[in-house]
This record gives structure tokens, C-alpha cells and sequence, in this order.
């Protein structure tokens, strides 16, 4: 399962928020065996956020948005999401329900716009604050505040899977263009992907669906590359 991730903000882009729910979400819908095929930051901008979104929900099996819910001015992911599906934004009962019996809030403490989504949408509850998500099609919206993200993506993290891959690291006390040889030989050999990642060592990253392949491969490196120490 392919799928892309968009992070909406101008302070990610402006270098004052670090873009942590998306390395968080890769990381997770790697371990469930999804590929995060984009990941891309886009501004506060109705018509970019849309044109992106339309762009990936038809290129990519799932996509997740985060940052930019709740009614404040600044906020116009909802909107732009219902613009790329050609859509209205629209009270949803639904949230209306969650918010004033789940919330305790009243119809009147909350600020105009707070229980809109798109229509067609399903709401997706916010179990860490007040702003709710939605899932479109193969669109899901959740809050930019790294804990709500985090809890709300639980709810669906049952929807984004494949299957399941396999890793192991080898390290390589040895220059990265010296490896090359070895790198090429053991992807041949035993049909895996290899990512080379230099850093104090060069961290060469063996993947496959294949476990029995990837402990193999990882066997073979170890005793052809010198370790560290
Ligand atoms: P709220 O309803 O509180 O306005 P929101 O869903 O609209 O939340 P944003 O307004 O986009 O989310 O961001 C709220 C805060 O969450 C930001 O100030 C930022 O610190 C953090 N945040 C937003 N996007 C990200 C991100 N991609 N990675 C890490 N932190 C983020
Ligand atoms: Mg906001």
C-alpha cells in the first residue's frame, strides 16, 4: 500500500516546528508494512492544500493530512480538503454529538465552523482535544498537536497496512564507495534491498518481505565488511 503524506503549516516551513508527525507516522506505517511514497509540506493556503491533496488521492492508495484543523484563521485544511473532492464544508451532526455529549460543550460555547467537515465525510473523533478529524474516500484528516495526531491515528492505524517487511543493519567501519561491490553482490544474491546510510559507520540497512532472506543477507555482510571497534 502506497501512500502519501501532507503536513500543512507555515511555521513547518518557516523552520520553527520540526515536521515530527510525519517522521512519526513513516515510522509507523513502515513497521505495519505500508511504503510512504511522498512526504510533502505544503502552506496555510486553501488552493495549495487542495491542489495537492487532488493530486495524491488519485495517485496514491491513502493519503493523511495533518495540521490545520479547528475553526481559528488560520486554519483551512477542512475547507481546502472539501475543495479537492469538489465538496462543501457542512455541520455534521455527528460532531455536534461528540462535541456537546462526549465534550460537555454547549452548541454556543464553540466558535462557529468547529462542527464543520467536509460533506461526505466521516468524522473522526479527537480523543486528545476539541477539533475532530474526518476520513474522505481515501483521505484522512487529523490535527497538526502531535498528541492528538497520535491518538487519533490509533483509530485507523487498522487501515493502513501490506505486507510485512523485514530489516536488519549491518554496520561498516569502512569508506561507503568501497562497499559498493559487496552492497550490489548481496542484493543479487539473495534478493534485498540494501540502503547504505554513512554516518560515524556506514549503516547498511537490509529490507525484504522475505525474513529468512534478510537474516541471510545480514549473515553474509557481517562476515564480509570489517565491524566496528
Ligand atoms: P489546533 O486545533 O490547536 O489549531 P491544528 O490541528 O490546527 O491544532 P496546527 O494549528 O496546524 O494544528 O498546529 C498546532 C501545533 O501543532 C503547532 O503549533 C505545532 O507546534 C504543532 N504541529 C503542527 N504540525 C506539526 C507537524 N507536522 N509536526 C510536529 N508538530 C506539528
Ligand atoms: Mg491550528
Amino acid at each position: 500500500m502506497r501512500v502519501a503524506l501532507i503536513a500543512v503549516g507555515d511555521e513547518i516551513l518557516s523552520g520553527d516546528t520540526v515536521n515530527t508527525n510525519a517522521s512519526w507516522l513513516a515510522e509507523r506505517l513502515t513497521e505495519a508494512g505500508a511504503t510512504v511514497s511522498r512526504i510533502t509540506v505544503v502552506p496555510d493556503d486553501v488552493s495549495e492544500i487542495a491542489r495537492v491533496v487532488n493530486e495524491y488521492r488519485a495517485a496514491y492508495e491513502r493519503v493523511i493530512v495533518t495540521g490545520g484543523l479547528g475553526p481559528t484563521h488560520d486554519d483551512m485544511t477542512m475547507e481546502a480538503v472539501a475543495a479537492a473532492f469538489g465538496t462543501e464544508l457542512a455541520a455534521d451532526e455527528e460532531v455536534e454529538r461528540w462535541l456537546t455529549e462526549g465534550g460537555g460543550y454547549s452548541g454556543d460555547d464553540l466558535a462557529p465552523g468547529t462542527t464543520h467537515i467536509p460533506e461526505r465525510a466521516e468524522m473522526l473523533p479527537n480523543p486528545e482535544g476539541v477539533a475532530p478529524g474526518c476520513t474522505i474516500e481515501n483521505v484522512y484528516v487529523l490535527p497538526g498537536v502531535p498528541a492528538e495526531m497520535r491518538a487519533m491515528f490509533e483509530l485507523i492505524a487498522d487501515e493502513f497496512g501490506g505486507t510485512q517487511k523485514h530489516r536488519a543493519v549491518v554496520e561498516a567501519a569502512e569508506p561507503e564507495s568501497q562497499l559498493l561491490d559487496r552492497v550490489r553482490e548481496v542484493q543479487e544474491q539473495f534478493g534485498v534491498k540494501v540502503g547504505s546510510y554513512p554516518g560515524e559507520y556506514v549503516r547498511l540497512r537490509i529490507q525484504s518481505t522475505d525474513k529468512d532472506a534478510v537474516e541471510a543477507a545480514a549473515d553474509w555482510l557481517t562476515e564480509r565488511v570489517e565491524s566496528p571497534e
